[in-house]
Parts: structure tokens; C-alpha cells; sequence
């Protein structure tokens, strides 16, 4: 497995399995066929209520424990520098482990900054306590890129954001890029404009993607994750069946020309999928993250 270096020296695979919306009672087959077929990073979130099952899986299967990159990601419900140390605790019993690889936030909260710096600098305090190999952002635009690096100490290893042929958010990398922050893809075959927006095609089914798909002898899914990795960008792409997370990994053996990455860039529509993360709140998107 290829892997990328982070800010801090620490090394990530170039892919792993994403957990969102994976059912809890199917995580642990999820994430043992994962693990079978050569994934060696889990990205979960406490959000996502499936943290404890990942972490059976881990330390269900041969792997070791050590060899695994265990992501998570603390909700805004835990924003607060006493809260996020909680929200630590809560994850690493959830999971099973005393060090958790990169715990990031999940979302600023842009209407009550200070309670998202207040998070960040728990995440600091645990990593200079060893408690976190890494700490990062999620879904973090360049207003609060550049607040974040102007009032903290240390640099995000990662923001994990939408990426996707429909949805490139070239600002936001290129922040990135400059600042040695990782940029992580989530959605990166474009899931979420399968399930949340019909306003979308579907990035599966889109042509441009699908004639190099057939050129290479690859699936649309396959040729987007290489146009990810050949452009420096993380993958996390989630599935629950084997066949799928089999297909996802196989994507180390082919590379798409320039011009082939250029027609799949000149795919972006401007238009995301998720929610607009100017626009998130404790009222619309607060819920407790149960205790371990
Ligand atoms: P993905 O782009 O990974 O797409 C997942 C969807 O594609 C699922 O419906 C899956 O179905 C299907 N799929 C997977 N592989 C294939 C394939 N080879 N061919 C056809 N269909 C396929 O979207 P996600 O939204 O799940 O994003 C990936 C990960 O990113 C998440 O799991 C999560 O870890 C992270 N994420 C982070 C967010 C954040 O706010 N930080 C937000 C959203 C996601 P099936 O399972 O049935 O195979």
C-alpha cells in the first residue's frame, strides 16, 4: 500500500475503508473484508455510531493493531476544550485502544468559532500527550483554515472534505497545498450525489469517466480513485460489500494521462452535496455521542 506523509512525519495509507452509513451489525464484516483484501486505514467518526465495531473487527482479525491507521472524528456536540477530551475518551474506549492514529473535527461551527478552537486545542493537548499520533479538520473552508492557523499552534495534518469529479473545491486544496495540510476526499467515487442531491447525475454513470474507465479495462469507481491518488488527495471510499471493497483497493496498477486527468477535472460542477458548512449549527445538527 502507497502511503502519504503528513506534516508531522507520520505516514497514512494512500487509502482506506470510509464507515458513514454503514450499519453497525454490517461494520465488523465491513471492515474484516477490508482488512483481508489489504486496507490498513479505518475512517470512522464518533457521528457515525459504528466506532465500536470497527475497533472489534481490528482486533478481531490477524492484522495487528499496530499496522492499522484508525481514523475518527469528534461531533460538534463535543466542541469545547473539556468536552473534546471527553470526546477522546469516548472514542478510544469505543474502540478499543489507548492511542487513536488522527482524531479530527468533524465540522466547524462557524456561528460559535471559539467552542471549534476550544476543540482544536484539546486535539492539541492529546497529541502532545501521545494520545493522537495526528489531529486534523473536517469540511473546514479557507475562512476557517486561515482563523485556525492565525490562533493555533499546530498545523491540521488533514482536512477531510467533499471531493469528487462533480465537486473539486480547488480553493480549498490549493489552501491546503500551500499550508502542507492532507487533503482527504470523502465521497471520492461521488457517493453523495447517488443518495442526497437528485439534482446530480450519478458520477458512476457519468461518460466522460466511463470511456477511460473502459480504455484502462477499469470501473468508473476504480478510474476516480486513481484520478484522487495521482493528484495527491487521500481516499476514503466506503462500501459495505466485499466484491466492492475488493474493486476499490485495486487501483495501484494503472495510471491515467494527463489529458485523462484533465477531462475528469473539467467535470466540476460547482456544486456540492453535502451540507454547506457555512450553515452548520448546534441547533440543526447537534445530537449527543452516547458514552462509551
Ligand atoms: P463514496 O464516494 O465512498 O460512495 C459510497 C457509495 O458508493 C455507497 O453507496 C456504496 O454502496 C457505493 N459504492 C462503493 N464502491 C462502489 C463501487 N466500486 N461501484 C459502485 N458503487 C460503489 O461516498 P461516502 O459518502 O460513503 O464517502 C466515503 C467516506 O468518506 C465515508 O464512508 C466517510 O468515512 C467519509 N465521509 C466523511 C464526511 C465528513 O463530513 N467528513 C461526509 C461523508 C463521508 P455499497 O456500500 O452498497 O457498496
Amino acid at each position: 500500500m502507497e502511503t502519504f506523509t503528513l506534516n508531522n512525519g507520520v505516514t497514512i495509507p494512500a487509502l482506506g475503508l470510509g464507515v458513514f452509513q454503514t450499519p453497525p451489525d454490517e461494520t465488523r464484516a465491513a471492515v474484516t473484508a477490508a482488512l483481508e483484501a489489504g486496507y490498513r486505514h479505518i475512517d470512522t467518526a464518533a457521528a457515525y455510531g459504528n466506532e465500536r465495531e470497527v475497533g472489534e473487527a481490528v482486533h478481531a482479525s490477524e492484522v495487528d493493531r499496530a499496522d492499522v491507521f484508525l481514523e475518527t472524528k469528534v461531533w460538534i456536540s463535543d466542541y469545547g476544550y473539556d468536552e473534546t477530551l471527553h470526546a477522546f475518551d469516548k472514542s478510544a474506549r469505543k474502540l478499543g485502544v489507548e492511542q487513536i492514529d488522527l482524531l479530527i473535527l468533524h465540522q466547524a461551527l462557524p456561528s460559535e468559532f471559539q467552542r471549534t478552537l476550544d476543540a482544536y486545542r484539546a486535539l492539541e493537548t492529546l497529541l502532545a500527550d501521545g494520545r493522537v499520533r495526528a489531529i486534523g479538520v473536517s469540511n473546514f473552508m479557507v475562512e476557517h483554515l486561515t482563523t485556525l492557523l492565525d490562533t493555533t499552534s499546530v498545523v491540521p495534518a488533514v482536512n477531510q472534505i467533499e471531493v469528487h469529479p462533480y465537486f473539486a473545491q480547488a480553493e480549498v486544496q490549493a489552501f491546503g497545498v500551500d499550508h502542507d495540510i492532507l487533503t482527504q476526499a470523502w465521497a471520492p467515487i461521488g457517493g453523495i450525489t447517488f443518495y442526497r442531491d437528485s439534482g446530480h447525475r450519478s458520477t458512476l454513470e457519468d461518460p466522460v469517466i466511463a470511456e477511460i474507465a473502459s480504455r484502462h479495462d477499469k470501473t468508473p469507481a476504480q478510474v476516480m480513485l486513481r484520478w484522487h491518488l495521482q493528484q495527491g488527495r487521500q481516499v476514503i471510499p466506503k462500501s459495505t460489500r466485499a466484491s466492492r471493497i475488493q474493486e476499490n483497493i485495486d487501483v495501484f496498477d494503472f495510471d491515467l494521462t494527463p489529458a485523462e486527468l484533465g477531462s475528469i477535472d473539467s467535470l466540476d460542477t460547482g456544486r456540492r452535496g453535502g451540507p454547506d458548512p457555512s450553515t452548520v449549527t448546534l441547533e440543526t445538527w447537534g445530537r449527543p455521542i452516547p458514552e462509551a
